[in-house]
């Protein structure tokens, strides 16, 4: 699995890539990859390790009250989950969580605290 990630990490060509997918390329995606029933299961247990993984670092001391981007949000996402985690999984569960931010303020046009792009970013408000 590490090595499937990384080829696919690789291949993005810059990890702040803005994530747009065409019909094709979703339904590429989701036959190319095992089980599709499997995927559909393991969504909402994803989403919540995604939810509350990005949650945490937002409202950690380094990012507490700024925004991140979601590809910087993916990355250190999977830096703090296990291993077994596909980054394939982690964006398509992060992108739920900027549908549904609940805690979190989603603002699609927004100056990553970490990269400095303006991309689509999630945080935590100040309490
Ligand atoms: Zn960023």
């Amino acid at each position: 699995m590490p090595a499937a990630y990384l080829r696919r990490s690789a291949s993005r060509g810059g990890k702040a890539r803005a994530k747009v997918l065409t019909a094709e390329e979703r339904h590429e995606r989701a036959t190319s990859s095992r089980g599709s029933l499997e995927e559909a299961a393991m969504t909402y247990s994803t989403e919540d390790f995604v939810r509350r993984a990005a949650g945490g670092i937002l409202r950690g001391n380094k990012y507490r009250g700024k925004f991140v981007c979601l590809p910087c949000l993916v990355t250190m996402t999977l830096a703090r989950l296990h291993p077994g985690w596909r980054q394939s999984e982690i964006e398509r569960a992060m992108d739920k969580v900027s549908e549904t931010p609940g805690a979190m303020t989603y603002l699609p046009t927004f100056i990553c605290a970490l990269c400095q792009k303006t991309m689509p970013c999630l945080g935590a408000p100040h309490r």
